[in-house]
């Protein structure tokens, strides 16, 4: 097989300022791209429309560049997969989400927040997605039914008992239980908004991206998108989940309320060697 040219990205959310996590792991990926000439592709992750702020997103073009990264492609320098904003490439996700109703990968679920409070078991420690124990998964028979995924939560339907196994480049081997690690997750809102999952997979293999290197709670989701990779015939990137910077008491940074913005930092008078000095 030929090897296909190195394409890294940096895809953050443009629904808080930029900390010292998130200086790291950016300044990892741009490193691995240095290191293998390739190019650094930039993605505003502006996907969720109530969470998203156009001024975050300025901050965070402005943050990374303080720090010294530097990449080829994004919605400030354009490039030949614009464009480089979730919010407006609906489009992709859109044709992503009609691929997978066709080939008998999701289903319409009508489950009210209620509903799934009650039969929610006991929530996974390190994820925000409860597994959802499959109540409407019999309504895949009419997925084809529906014309646009609107109204209602879509969701994946995992292969229940099968492990998903993958070699991380930083963390070692992996592998994941589909229905016992992770449930049956949303793809698509019922407020008509695409899932982060659906459209990173999307957006990774229309952008051609090669390696994808982000935070190590970002682990089990790796398992759902190769299992959307899969379900769509996309080639597989490789991964690279950095380790997650803790502060003195092994607080997670992310989890801190006060965690130690790169704005706050730069305004207290730090350089950015001094900020990446913070990475382990
Ligand atoms: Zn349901």
């Amino acid at each position: 097989m030929q090897q296909r040219p190195y394409r890294g990205r940096l895809a953050p959310s443009p629904t808080g300022l930029l900390h010292v996590g998130h200086a790291c792991t950016f300044w990892t990926a741009y490193r691995r791209v240095a290191a293998h000439n390739g190019t650094l592709v930039f993605r505003n992750e502006d996907l969720d429309p109530q969470r998203s702020k156009p001024e975050l997103a300025q901050a965070m073009l402005e943050d990374l560049r303080w720090l010294g990264i530097r990449w080829q492609e994004g919605p400030d320098t354009g490039g030949p997969f614009a464009p480089y904003e979730q919010s407006r490439r609906r489009e992709l996700y859109l044709e992503t989400w009609r691929k997978l109703r066709d080939r008998g990968h999701i289903y319409p679920c009508t489950c009210s927040r209620k509903d799934l409070a009650a039969a929610a078991a006991a929530p996974n420690e390190d994820d925000d997605e409860p597994i959802y124990p499959g109540r409407c998964r019999e309504k895949i028979y009419q997925a084809k039914s529906y014309h646009s995924p609107a109204g209602v939560n879509w969701r994946f339907l995992v292969p229940a008992g099968e492990a998903v196994a993958f070699d991380d480049l930083r963390q070692g081997p992996q592998s994941f239980m589909a229905g016992q690690d992770f449930g049956d997750f949303i793809v698509w809102r019922r407020d008509d908004v695409p899932a982060y999952q659906l459209a990173v997979v999307a957006d990774d293999a229309a952008m051609q991206i090669t390696e994808v290197v982000r935070g190590a709670d970002l682990l089990k989701s790796t398992a759902r998108q190769l299992l959307l990779v899969r379900a769509l015939a996309l080639p597989v990137p490789a991964y690279y989940h950095c380790d997650l910077v803790r502060d003195a008491d092994g607080l997670r940074l992310a989890k801190r309320h006060d965690a130690l913005s790169l704005r706050t930092l730069r305004e207290q008078g730090r350089t950015p060697e001094q900020v990446l000095c913070m990475c382990s």
